[in-house]
Protein backbone atom coordinates (compact mmCIF):
# COMPACT_ATOMS: atom_id res chain seq x y z
CA UNK A 1 0.00 0.00 0.00
CA UNK A 2 1.47 3.19 -0.98
CA UNK A 3 0.72 6.75 0.70
CA UNK A 4 0.38 9.19 -2.30
CA UNK A 5 1.10 11.88 -0.18
CA UNK A 6 4.45 11.05 0.91
CA UNK A 7 7.21 11.75 -1.66
CA UNK A 8 8.21 8.24 -3.42
CA UNK A 9 11.85 9.40 -3.62
CA UNK A 10 14.02 12.46 -2.01
CA UNK A 11 17.01 12.55 -4.01
CA UNK A 12 20.12 14.62 -2.85
CA UNK A 13 23.28 15.77 -4.80
CA UNK A 14 26.55 15.26 -3.05
CA UNK A 15 29.05 15.75 -5.96
CA UNK A 16 28.74 15.63 -9.85
CA UNK A 17 32.13 16.30 -10.32
CA UNK A 18 34.02 13.34 -12.44
CA UNK A 19 37.57 12.16 -12.40
CA UNK A 20 39.04 14.29 -10.00
CA UNK A 21 37.49 16.49 -7.61
CA UNK A 22 37.17 20.52 -8.45
CA UNK A 23 39.54 23.49 -7.96
CA UNK A 24 36.99 25.53 -6.01
CA UNK A 25 38.07 28.94 -8.01
CA UNK A 26 35.15 29.20 -10.62
CA UNK A 27 33.49 26.22 -9.94
CA UNK A 28 31.32 27.02 -6.75
CA UNK A 29 27.70 27.12 -8.31
CA UNK A 30 28.13 23.03 -9.20
CA UNK A 31 30.43 22.39 -6.28
CA UNK A 32 34.10 20.51 -6.31
CA UNK A 33 33.02 17.29 -4.98
CA UNK A 34 33.11 13.83 -6.95
CA UNK A 35 29.85 11.21 -7.70
CA UNK A 36 27.74 11.00 -4.74
CA UNK A 37 24.15 10.41 -5.48
CA UNK A 38 21.75 10.19 -1.91
CA UNK A 39 18.32 8.55 -2.93
CA UNK A 40 15.68 7.87 -0.47
CA UNK A 41 12.91 6.10 -1.18
CA UNK A 42 10.47 3.42 0.86
CA UNK A 43 11.93 4.19 4.03
CA UNK A 44 15.82 3.36 2.92
CA UNK A 45 18.44 5.40 1.91
CA UNK A 46 20.41 4.20 -1.60
CA UNK A 47 24.06 5.65 -2.09
CA UNK A 48 24.95 5.57 -5.70
CA UNK A 49 29.42 6.11 -5.46
CA UNK A 50 31.21 6.75 -3.21
CA UNK A 51 33.11 9.82 -4.40
CA UNK A 52 34.24 13.19 -1.91
CA UNK A 53 30.66 14.18 -2.02
CA UNK A 54 29.57 10.83 0.70
CA UNK A 55 32.26 12.46 3.17
CA UNK A 56 29.67 15.55 4.13
CA UNK A 57 26.41 12.59 3.64
CA UNK A 58 27.89 10.71 6.38
CA UNK A 59 28.49 13.70 8.92
CA UNK A 60 24.63 14.53 7.77
CA UNK A 61 23.92 11.03 8.54
CA UNK A 62 25.74 10.92 12.13
CA UNK A 63 24.20 14.30 13.26
CA UNK A 64 20.95 13.24 12.30
CA UNK A 65 21.10 9.47 13.95
CA UNK A 66 20.57 7.70 10.85
CA UNK A 67 23.10 5.24 10.18
CA UNK A 68 21.63 2.60 7.94
CA UNK A 69 22.71 2.90 4.15
CA UNK A 70 22.99 0.86 1.07
CA UNK A 71 25.94 2.05 -1.11
CA UNK A 72 26.34 1.07 -4.72
CA UNK A 73 29.64 1.50 -6.61
CA UNK A 74 29.36 2.10 -10.72
CA UNK A 75 32.75 1.19 -10.34
CA UNK A 76 36.22 1.59 -8.38
CA UNK A 77 37.67 4.39 -10.23
CA UNK A 78 39.16 7.05 -7.18
CA UNK A 79 36.58 9.32 -8.47
CA UNK A 80 33.61 6.87 -7.09
CA UNK A 81 35.56 5.62 -3.97
CA UNK A 82 37.96 7.85 -2.32
CA UNK A 83 35.28 9.30 -0.28
CA UNK A 84 34.63 5.68 1.22
CA UNK A 85 37.40 5.85 4.21
CA UNK A 86 35.93 9.16 5.30
CA UNK A 87 32.25 7.56 5.49
CA UNK A 88 31.63 8.33 8.96
CA UNK A 89 28.59 6.05 10.09
CA UNK A 90 31.31 3.08 9.10
CA UNK A 91 33.15 3.87 12.04
CA UNK A 92 29.82 3.78 14.02
CA UNK A 93 28.59 0.91 15.96
CA UNK A 94 25.26 1.61 15.13
CA UNK A 95 25.37 1.47 11.74
CA UNK A 96 24.53 -1.03 8.95
CA UNK A 97 25.68 -0.28 5.82
CA UNK A 98 25.70 -2.77 2.84
CA UNK A 99 28.27 -1.85 0.00
CA UNK A 100 27.24 -3.88 -3.36
CA UNK A 101 29.59 -4.00 -6.31
CA UNK A 102 28.99 -5.33 -9.92
CA UNK A 103 31.12 -4.08 -12.51
CA UNK A 104 33.93 -5.87 -13.96
CA UNK A 105 36.23 -6.96 -10.41
CA UNK A 106 38.73 -9.25 -12.32
CA UNK A 107 36.94 -12.08 -10.44
CA UNK A 108 37.47 -10.23 -7.55
CA UNK A 109 34.90 -9.50 -4.76
CA UNK A 110 33.28 -6.09 -3.26
CA UNK A 111 34.87 -7.28 -0.09
CA UNK A 112 38.03 -7.83 -1.93
CA UNK A 113 38.07 -4.93 -4.23
CA UNK A 114 37.53 -3.10 -0.95
CA UNK A 115 40.02 -4.69 1.00
CA UNK A 116 43.07 -3.75 -1.66
CA UNK A 117 41.87 -0.10 -2.30
CA UNK A 118 42.08 0.73 1.37
CA UNK A 119 45.56 -0.68 2.05
CA UNK A 120 49.17 0.13 3.22
CA UNK A 121 51.04 2.29 1.61
CA UNK A 122 48.38 3.70 -0.17
CA UNK A 123 46.25 4.24 3.48
CA UNK A 124 47.59 3.68 7.58
CA UNK A 125 44.31 1.87 7.75
CA UNK A 126 42.22 -0.91 6.22
CA UNK A 127 38.47 -1.81 6.76
CA UNK A 128 38.97 -4.12 9.81
CA UNK A 129 39.05 -0.55 11.95
CA UNK A 130 35.28 -0.60 10.80
CA UNK A 131 32.75 -0.54 13.79
CA UNK A 132 29.43 -0.64 11.63
CA UNK A 133 27.61 -3.84 10.50
CA UNK A 134 29.18 -4.41 6.67
CA UNK A 135 27.65 -6.44 4.14
CA UNK A 136 29.59 -6.61 1.15
CA UNK A 137 27.71 -7.78 -2.29
CA UNK A 138 29.01 -8.73 -5.54
CA UNK A 139 26.51 -8.98 -8.51
CA UNK A 140 26.42 -9.76 -12.11
CA UNK A 141 25.65 -6.74 -14.63
CA UNK A 142 22.11 -7.25 -15.61
CA UNK A 143 20.93 -8.69 -12.28
CA UNK A 144 17.98 -6.98 -10.50
CA UNK A 145 18.66 -6.39 -7.12
CA UNK A 146 15.88 -5.69 -4.03
CA UNK A 147 17.06 -4.33 -1.58
CA UNK A 148 13.75 -4.09 -0.25
CA UNK A 149 10.25 -5.63 -1.02
CA UNK A 150 9.23 -2.09 -2.66
CA UNK A 151 12.64 -1.32 -4.17
CA UNK A 152 13.81 -2.90 -7.79
CA UNK A 153 17.35 -1.97 -8.49
CA UNK A 154 17.74 -3.02 -12.28
CA UNK A 155 21.23 -3.09 -13.60
CA UNK A 156 23.12 -3.09 -16.61
CA UNK A 157 27.15 -2.55 -18.13
CA UNK A 158 28.50 0.30 -18.71
CA UNK A 159 31.11 1.01 -21.44
CA UNK A 160 33.79 2.06 -19.37
CA UNK A 161 37.67 1.11 -19.34
CA UNK A 162 37.56 -1.32 -16.33
CA UNK A 163 34.23 -1.80 -16.44
CA UNK A 164 30.98 -0.05 -15.28
CA UNK A 165 27.72 -0.45 -14.10
CA UNK A 166 24.37 1.58 -15.03
CA UNK A 167 21.50 1.70 -12.49
CA UNK A 168 17.65 2.25 -12.63
CA UNK A 169 15.55 2.25 -8.89
CA UNK A 170 12.19 1.92 -9.40
CA UNK A 171 9.61 2.73 -6.43
CA UNK A 172 6.09 3.88 -5.92
CA UNK A 173 5.79 3.82 -9.83
CA UNK A 174 8.53 6.06 -10.24
CA UNK A 175 11.96 5.19 -11.61
CA UNK A 176 15.04 7.00 -11.44
CA UNK A 177 18.30 5.88 -13.22
CA UNK A 178 21.76 6.50 -12.28
CA UNK A 179 24.02 5.89 -15.55
CA UNK A 180 28.06 6.96 -15.60
CA UNK A 181 30.35 6.14 -16.44
CA UNK A 182 29.90 5.28 -20.11
CA UNK A 183 31.17 6.14 -23.69
CA UNK A 184 28.47 6.04 -26.51
CA UNK A 185 29.59 5.12 -30.43
CA UNK A 186 28.70 8.05 -32.58
CA UNK A 187 24.88 6.85 -34.54
CA UNK A 188 24.55 4.03 -32.55
CA UNK A 189 22.08 3.39 -29.29
CA UNK A 190 23.49 1.66 -26.62
CA UNK A 191 19.87 -0.65 -25.82
CA UNK A 192 21.12 -1.38 -22.52
CA UNK A 193 21.40 2.17 -21.66
CA UNK A 194 18.30 2.94 -23.29
CA UNK A 195 16.63 0.01 -21.27
CA UNK A 196 17.45 1.43 -18.26
CA UNK A 197 16.29 5.33 -18.63
CA UNK A 198 12.79 4.25 -20.76
CA UNK A 199 10.34 6.17 -19.29
CA UNK A 200 12.45 7.07 -16.39
CA UNK A 201 11.52 10.59 -14.39
CA UNK A 202 15.02 11.48 -13.29
CA UNK A 203 18.22 10.03 -15.52
CA UNK A 204 21.31 10.89 -14.42
CA UNK A 205 23.94 10.52 -17.11
CA UNK A 206 27.67 11.05 -18.13
CA UNK A 207 28.04 14.66 -19.83
CA UNK A 208 31.84 14.70 -18.71
CA UNK A 209 32.21 16.22 -22.35
CA UNK A 210 29.97 18.57 -25.01
CA UNK A 211 30.28 16.31 -28.88
CA UNK A 212 32.62 18.37 -30.22
CA UNK A 213 35.44 17.13 -27.93
CA UNK A 214 34.62 13.81 -27.89
CA UNK A 215 37.05 13.08 -30.82
CA UNK A 216 39.82 14.33 -28.75
CA UNK A 217 38.32 11.89 -25.93
CA UNK A 218 37.47 9.23 -27.52
CA UNK A 219 38.47 6.11 -25.25
CA UNK A 220 38.21 7.72 -22.20
CA UNK A 221 35.15 6.09 -21.08
CA UNK A 222 32.73 8.82 -21.05
CA UNK A 223 30.06 10.58 -23.21
CA UNK A 224 28.30 13.73 -23.70
CA UNK A 225 25.57 16.29 -22.97
CA UNK A 226 24.02 15.40 -26.70
CA UNK A 227 23.93 12.12 -26.41
CA UNK A 228 22.05 12.64 -23.20
CA UNK A 229 19.29 14.42 -24.78
CA UNK A 230 19.26 12.06 -27.62
CA UNK A 231 18.95 9.12 -24.83
CA UNK A 232 16.45 11.26 -22.86
CA UNK A 233 13.98 11.90 -25.92
CA UNK A 234 14.02 8.38 -27.72
CA UNK A 235 13.55 7.54 -24.35
CA UNK A 236 10.86 9.55 -23.31
CA UNK A 237 12.50 10.83 -19.65
CA UNK A 238 11.45 13.39 -18.20
CA UNK A 239 14.15 15.11 -16.89
CA UNK A 240 17.94 14.80 -17.10
CA UNK A 241 20.32 15.31 -14.73
CA UNK A 242 24.02 16.41 -16.45
CA UNK A 243 26.70 14.43 -14.56
CA UNK A 244 30.49 13.20 -13.95
CA UNK A 245 31.24 17.12 -15.08
CA UNK A 246 35.05 17.11 -15.99
CA UNK A 247 37.40 18.85 -13.15
CA UNK A 248 38.60 21.52 -15.07
CA UNK A 249 35.20 22.62 -16.09
CA UNK A 250 34.14 25.94 -15.01
CA UNK A 251 30.84 27.08 -14.14
CA UNK A 252 29.84 28.95 -17.10
CA UNK A 253 30.53 26.36 -19.13
CA UNK A 254 28.12 23.78 -17.34
CA UNK A 255 25.33 26.71 -17.41
CA UNK A 256 26.11 26.88 -21.32
CA UNK A 257 26.23 22.97 -21.94
CA UNK A 258 22.32 23.74 -19.68
CA UNK A 259 20.56 26.19 -21.29
CA UNK A 260 21.76 24.95 -24.87
CA UNK A 261 20.55 21.24 -23.67
CA UNK A 262 17.37 22.94 -22.66
CA UNK A 263 16.75 24.39 -25.82
CA UNK A 264 16.05 21.18 -26.95
CA UNK A 265 15.37 18.54 -24.15
CA UNK A 266 14.05 21.83 -21.58
CA UNK A 267 13.59 19.00 -18.88
CA UNK A 268 17.36 19.05 -18.42
CA UNK A 269 19.41 20.73 -14.93
CA UNK A 270 23.25 20.71 -14.63
CA UNK A 271 23.91 18.42 -11.48
CA UNK A 272 25.16 20.56 -8.41
CA UNK A 273 25.89 19.57 -4.89
CA UNK A 274 23.26 20.60 -2.48
CA UNK A 275 20.42 19.46 -5.54
CA UNK A 276 17.61 18.04 -4.24
CA UNK A 277 14.83 16.84 -6.49
CA UNK A 278 11.53 15.00 -4.68
CA UNK A 279 9.19 13.04 -6.93
CA UNK A 280 5.83 11.65 -5.42
CA UNK A 281 4.18 8.69 -5.73
CA UNK A 282 2.67 7.93 -9.19
CA UNK A 283 -1.07 7.39 -8.26
CA UNK A 284 -2.35 3.60 -9.69
CA UNK A 285 -4.18 4.04 -12.66
CA UNK A 286 -7.68 2.50 -12.49
ZN1 LIG B 1 34.31 8.77 -13.03
ZN1 LIG C 1 35.55 5.72 -14.37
Amino acid sequence: MIDEDLPAFDIRVWGARGTLPGCGNGQVAYGTETCCVEMRAGGRRLIFDAGTGIVPLGRSMATLGELDADLFFSHVHYDHIMGLPFFKPLYLPNASISISAGHMLDGRSCKETVEDFMRAPFLPITPKIFSADLDYRSFSPGDVLAPSPDITVRTARLDHPNGAVGYRVEHAGRAVAYVTDTEHVPGQTDEAVLDLIRGADIVFYDTTYAEAEMERFRGYGHSSWEEGVRLCRLAEAQRLVLFHHAHMRYDAEIARFEAQARLVFPGTLAGRTGMSLTLSARPVEA
